[in-house]
């Protein structure tokens, strides 16, 4: 698209929008009663509207009917994983077996990784990017030590060249081809908080697959964000957080993809908890684990309502939207964000990749000067990007509720600041 920089041009895209009424359907951030561009979904998505009668719903059951509820309520706790389950993995492009929302995303790496990442006295390593983000090193690291190996000597860390400030796909293929002998799995953000790079999932399965190592991915970034075909992609195992693109509240409940043909292995080594017992016979109380097929099968304990409630409402929004319509309008919505920085090249340097397949929404952009001072000065203009020390602001119009329109403000921003 031949991009403009007037205000005519991107109110005339929002008219255009078919989505565009999404954004009444959440409660944006009010700065003397002026919405402000909210370029934060990478970190904590706005409420949607609908969040606070799904939480009132359960709260009213729970008043009525009490343990009832379990039962009783208008969507039974004792099977609410069931109602999140199928609009979840449309969202990640998966089977409804093969996704499960539950817990937190950290403890769900672990619970993965428990299960896939079984190293012999060969093939032990763990490759992953260097800088992720710290749980997830934290969480390798401490993997690693768990099976009695030195991170040092276990973990891989993938980096960019010299000069340059993200992957090549060739350079994560090569690598792999490296450590083809040693490589246990390979476990890497979908797309990189710092960066906002987003990875060539498919080929890194194909290859991690064909040296006969695990692909897993952290999907923090992605779900929500890119157009997602797990199942397609033949990936082993991801995780996400619902609080950041997929909007359900802060510390939201989290997801889990276990690819089908590790889901119908029970022997399949597990740290296991009663909620992914066999639902037939769950409440026989009997001993001797017997996992439920699937996602379902890592489930530990009874579902935390209250924020799986959150999650529903927001589901149903990314359910009716499409994910491949939101990922239209993103491309073009991040697009023309890359466009209208063009102009403050001298000062702003973009390091997201400038292929539209390499990024999700995010832009990192390095200010080559002062750049917490432009931070503040955006925020005086009603406008709320991100900044990571020491030098990057981070801007992540999302599809859902930003506008064609915030991205003419956020170039008006800088034209009263720089020019
Ligand atoms: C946001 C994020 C986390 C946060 O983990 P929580 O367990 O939800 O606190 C972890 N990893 C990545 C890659 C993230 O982007």
């Amino acid at each position: 698209m031949n991009f403009e920089n007037s205000l005519a041009f991107a109110q005339q895209l929002d008219k255009q929008d078919s989505l565009a009424h999404y954004r009444n359907e959440f409660h944006l951030i009010k700065k003397a009663g002026t919405p402000m561009v909210y370029l934060c979904g990478n970190s904590l998505g706005l409420q949607p509207k609908s969040a606070r009668a799904a939480i009132d719903q359960e709260l009213n059951d729970w008043a009525e009917m009490g343990v009832e509820g379990h039962f009783d309520g208008k969507n039974p706790w004792l099977y609410y994983h069931h109602f999140l389950t199928e609009k979840a993995a449309k969202v990640v492009g998966a089977l409804p077996s093969e996704v499960v929302i539950m817990n937190n995303l950290t403890a769900n790496l672990h619970l993965m990784m428990v299960s896939f990442y079984r190293p012999t006295p060969t093939r032990y390593k763990i490759m992953m990017e260097v800088s992720a983000f710290p749980s997830d090193m934290y969480a390798m690291e401490t993997q690693a030590r768990f099976h009695g190996l030195n991170p040092d000597d276990a973990i891989i860390e993938l980096k960019p060249r010299e000069g340059e400030h993200t992957l090549r796909t060739e350079d994560i293929l090569a690598q792999i081809e490296t450590h083809k002998d040693s490589l246990a799995i390979v476990m890497i953000g979908g797309v990189n908080y710092y960066t906002g790079q987003a990875f060539n999932m498919q080929a890194i399965t194909v290859a991690a697959h064909a040296v006969g190592a695990i692909a897993g991915f952290d999907l923090a970034h992605a779900a929500g964000n890119l157009h997602l075909q797990l199942h397609d992609w033949d990936v082993d195992f991801a995780v996400w957080c619902t609080y950041k693109y997929l909007n359900s509240g802060p510390g939201g409940t989290s997801g889990v993809f276990v690819n089908e043909r590790h889901g119908n292995k029970p022997e399949l080594v597990r740290f296991a908890g009663w909620w992914g017992h066999d639902e037939q016979e769950r409440f026989q109380m009997k001993k001797g684990f017997k996992p439920m097929i699937g996602a379902a099968g890592w489930q530990l304990s009874n579902a935390q309502i209250f924020p799986m409630a959150i999650h529903k409402a927001s589901l149903e929004m990314f359910d009716e939207a499409g994910m491949e319509n939101l990922r239209k309008k993103s491309e073009l919505l991040t697009g023309y964000l890359e466009f209208i920085l063009k102009d403050y090249s001298q000062y702003l340097t973009v390091i997201t990749p400038t292929d539209p397949k390499q990024r999700g929404c995010q832009l990192s952009v390095i200010v080559k000067n002062e750049g917490k001072k432009l931070f503040d000065y955006l925020q005086t203009q009603n406008i709320l990007p991100d900044w990571r020390e020491p030098d990057v602001i981070r801007m992540s119009p999302v599809p859902m509720y930003n506008c064609f329109e915030d991205i003419f403000r956020i170039g008006e921003a800088l034209r009263r600041y720089y020019l």
